[in-house]
């Protein structure tokens, strides 16, 4: 039987991405803000219902950018339960992430854990939106507010994710998105950062661009994140189907969710009201004792017959070599973390599965 993998990627049209690289081709502008890169800008802003966005070249870059841009230093409070990226942003940025506990049922930052962690060196908070579910922004920002903090949101997970009919991406000061490969929408890599005025797009801007301001001036050590073309080109294609994916990623996890909320030991995150999800992952957590078996067991066996869950997040970010001697990585100051990321395992999820692939995935779950 064919494999079934725990990701697909949305690929534009053959022929319609042909005639748009011919065009490419003939205008002989391929990269440094050429057509297809300002038109998905602007239609990015649109169905985004962002005020500013500027493209990157993947989704590491915008965390970077975003703590250059704000100028964030010393220490920043941020989750162990994400992409390792999100912590290596800090890294580079010569900052020391401390790491705060989180909310099980969310599996976000938990806000009322953020305060006890603040010392003299905190300057920014930097949460994640984990599977696209939204993070408590209103608790964070008043936080932040009080003790005068930056909020940068990771939200590579939160492609088009809106609450009461906003954006998830208008929270804090700016969010970042990733459009690699294997996310929701992607631009094969990619990603972007969200900001809410003109003055700090420009900002961003120089800074994705060596921090040239205009031909004889470079206001900023900034770097190069620009995204070329080709793929802008590709993601405008890809913009257009986007809807459509997520409505199948919804079909799957409505699927998912009536057949698995019946079954001991299995829990799994239920739709927020009020929220428009995107569907990006299917995280169910095992309860082994109830479940009779661990994740693990489950992972491999499932492994064995060619269907690819993953341990999304595991190991914790906090459990890393980088990391792990910070006092703030510790088991204890962790625990829901640790105890999550060992029961987790994200099931296959995205636009391309068939009844008949779901089927098979679920006969692991609920007929042993
Ligand atoms: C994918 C991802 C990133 C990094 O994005 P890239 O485009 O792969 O650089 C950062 N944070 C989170 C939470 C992610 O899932």
């Amino acid at each position: 039987m064919e494999q079934i993998t725990v990701t697909s990627p949305l690929l534009p049209d053959r022929e319609e991405f042909s005639r748009l690289v011919a065009e490419i081709w003939d205008s002989k502008w391929i990269t440094n803000n050429g057509a297809f890169h300002q038109r998905l800008e602007s239609e990015l802003a649109a169905y985004l219902k962002v005020p500013y966005i500027s493209l990157f070249t993947n989704g590491t870059l915008p965390l970077i950018t975003a703590l250059q841009a704000l100028r964030v230093t010393g220490e920043v409070i941020t989750t162990p339960y994400s992409f390792v990226a999100t912590s290596h942003s800090l890294w580079w940025n010569g900052i020391r992430p401390v790491f705060v506990d989180i909310d099980p049922a969310t599996c976000n930052l938990d806000p009322a854990r953020i305060e006890a962690a603040i010392t003299p060196r905190t300057t920014a908070i930097m949460p994640v939106h984990c599977y696209g579910q939204p993070c408590d922004t209103a608790a964070i920002q008043s936080i932040a507010d009080k003790y005068g903090l930056k909020v940068i949101y990771d939200a590579a997970h939160a492609f088009g994710v809106e609450r009461e009919g906003k954006s998830a991406l208008c929270a804090g000061d700016m969010s970042t998105l990733s459009f690699h490969a294997t996310k929701v929408y992607n631009t094969i890599e990619g990603g972007a950062l969200v900001c809410h005025d003109e003055k700090t797009k420009q900002r961003i801007d120089y800074l994705k661009n060596f921090g040239f301001a205009d031909e004889v001036t470079v206001v900023a050590p900034g770097i190069n994140s620009k995204m070329d073309e080709v793929r802008a080109a590709y993601g405008l294609l890809n913009l257009r189907q986007v809807d459509s994916a997520i409505a199948a990623r919804r079909h799957v996890a409505r699927r998912y969710q009536d057949a698995l909320r019946d079954v001991a030991g299995i829990r799994f995150l239920n739709d927020t009201p009020g929220v428009r999800h995107n569907y990006a992952y299917f995280p169910i957590f095992i309860n082994a004792d109830e479940f009779g078996e661990t994740r693990d067991e489950l992972y491999f066996r499932m492994r064995e017959a060619g269907v690819l869950g993953r341990r999304y997040f595991y190991p914790l970010i906090s459990d890393f070599s980088t990391y792990s001697a910070l006092p703030s990585a510790s088991r204890s100051n962790l625990p829901v973390a640790y105890s999550i990321a060992d029961s987790v395992l994200c099931l296959p999820m995205h636009h391309a599965l068939t009844d008949t692939d779901i089927d098979r995935v679920l006969s692991f779950i609920t007929r042993r």
